[in-house]
């Protein structure tokens, strides 16, 4: 991924050059504006001021949500060495970075063993529902590399389970008391029930993310899947 000089999110959506590399940035730095955590070519004005300039403190727009978490974590921790478990969290959410961030995404959180990943904002994508997809099958193979290199490989029931949905979010800061950027929405919930129901190595889409994909992935099978919170059972598919 290259970087740049000056942040993409706040260029492309409201042209304000706003140094984040080189000489400039250390005027920014000094008045608190820095580089952000969610990717490394966007500043922290993308977190907390996006909703400020657009008058509203959430934004609702379209979006393609990831959830992915490391599969048969609980039991590993239960024979693991502490240092071991860390350095492969550790690795396992620089990878979902590096994936993401490849694709244009924000990470938005990491929730114990679970990441949440945005796409489609604040660097608006047209392809943001197939980035998405790309980003799940890179991580997934770059955590089966992971896996062989612990001599895990053999190991089925330990895996990242990935799910992903799009549709419209809401986007901004959410709460009073503890400010916090995040997505919510219908959209976010789904994709993270999706998520729960992934096998270790699995990428559940939804029938919205699949339709933009299907061609490339004529292998994929259909599962129906009872969730929590859904009346109805939710058509999904295994991307394969
Ligand atoms: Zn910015």
């Amino acid at each position: 991924m290259k970087t740049t000089t000056i942040c993409q999110g706040c260029w492309e959506q409201m042209h304000v050059p706003i140094a984040i590399r080189g000489p400039f940035s250390i005027l920014y730095k000094a008045i608190g504006i820095r580089k952000s955590r969610m990717h490394p070519n966007l500043c922290t004005v993308c977190e907390s001021m996006f909703t400020k300039v657009k008058k509203h403190k959430q934004i609702a727009t379209p979006v393609t949500i990831l959830f992915a978490d490391i599969r048969g974590y609980t039991d590993l921790s239960q024979s693991a060495e502490t240092s071991k478990l860390n350095e492969l969290l550790h690795t396992f959410y620089d990878q979902c970075s590096l994936a993401v961030w490849e694709k244009d995404g924000i990470v938005n959180k990491f929730i114990g063993d679970a990441v949440l990943a945005i796409f489609n904002f604040p660097l608006n994508r047209k392809d943001h529902v197939r980035n998405a997809v790309e980003a799940a099958i890179d991580l997934q193979k770059n955590c089966h590399d992971l896996k062989d290199s612990i001599g895990l490989g053999e190991n089925k029931s330990f895996g990242v389970g990935i799910g992903i949905h799009t549709g419209e979010c809401y986007i901004g800061e959410v709460g009073t008391a503890y400010k916090d950027f995040t997505a919510i929405g219908s959209v976010v919930n789904l994709a993270s029930r999706l998520q729960s129901a992934a096998g270790p190595g699995e990428i559940l889409l939804t029938s919205e993310v699949f339709r933009s994909v299907s061609n490339d992935f004529p292998g994929s099978e259909n599962r129906m899947l009872s969730l929590k919170g859904f009346e109805h059972q939710v058509s999904s598919y295994v991307l394969g």
